[in-house]
């Protein structure tokens, strides 16, 4: 077997999302594709970005402290735990925070963002299957905290973040219809002004991402199908 590069794997992950966007009767451009980096060392980011890749995701502070500077061309998306004191370094250099379902935290971004002199694009996480073992909000929550969030001076809030269950492709189904469902109806509650802006649905990864594009997802999050020679798509 030829074991391609990480350039030709972002490429053959893209041409897949184009396809299933078409399949299931979607504009690809409708879709971002984040790949998700961690792990990886920063060379990786220059391959990919080689094979046209242009959004990158991190889930450690340290790690996108070590590589966004040094391809400030990507555009860096944070997706893991928030902890209070990486705040500031977190809102210097992402330009969409995926994983926000704290109100303490939301404020400090907000915060901080105001200190830099920007607004902070944030998505909502919500634990749609309310798995014991994930973070994020439970869908009755996610209204009421979003509502809060949009309230905030130097907050946008861009719309929901989930991650499905693993291994099971109907529970993921039914986690990202949720998401879906539930974006819509947060929407029609937001402020006016708020509601435009309200329309992003980060959901996928490496196993699971052609359920989420079929389901709605604007933003697909995949790390292994991208860096690892060992990833071998099942779809
Ligand atoms: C690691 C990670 C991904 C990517 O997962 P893969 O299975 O490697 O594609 C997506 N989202 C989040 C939040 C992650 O932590």
């Amino acid at each position: 077997m030829i074991s391609l590069g990480v350039s030709e794997r972002y490429q053959a992950v893209r041409a897949d999302v184009d396809r299933v966007c078409r399949e299931c009767g979607r504009n690809p451009e409708e879709i971002r594709l984040v790949a998700v980096s961690k792990l990886n060392p920063p060379e990786a980011v220059g391959e990919a970005l080689a094979g046209g890749a242009m959004d990158f995701g991190e889930n450690r502070p340290d790690e996108l402290l070590l590589k966004a500077p040094q391809y400030p061309q990507a555009t860096w998306h944070f997706i893991g735990n928030i902890q209070s004191r990486r705040i500031r370094d977190i809102v210097s250099h992402a330009s969409l925070i995926h994983s926000l379902f704290q109100r303490d935290h939301a404020e400090k971004i907000s915060r901080a963002a105001g200190e830099q002199g920007i607004v902070q694009d944030v998505l909502v996480e919500v634990n749609v299957t309310g798995e014991a073992s994930k973070s994020g909000l439970t869908p009755e929550e996610a209204g009421p905290f979003a509502r809060e969030v949009a309230q905030l001076p130097n907050i946008r809030l861009r719309g929901l973040m989930t991650m499905a269950p693993i291994g099971d492709m109907q529970a993921a189904q039914t986690a990202f219809q949720g998401l879906a469902a539930l974006l819509g109806e947060i929407r029609e509650t937001l402020p006016e002004g708020e509601r435009d802006d309200f329309n992003e649905l980060s959901m996928g990864m490496s196993d699971d991402w052609p359920i989420a594009v079929a389901c709605g997802a604007t933003i697909v999050r995949v790390g292994r199908a991208i860096f690892s020679d060992a990833f071998h798509a099942v779809n």
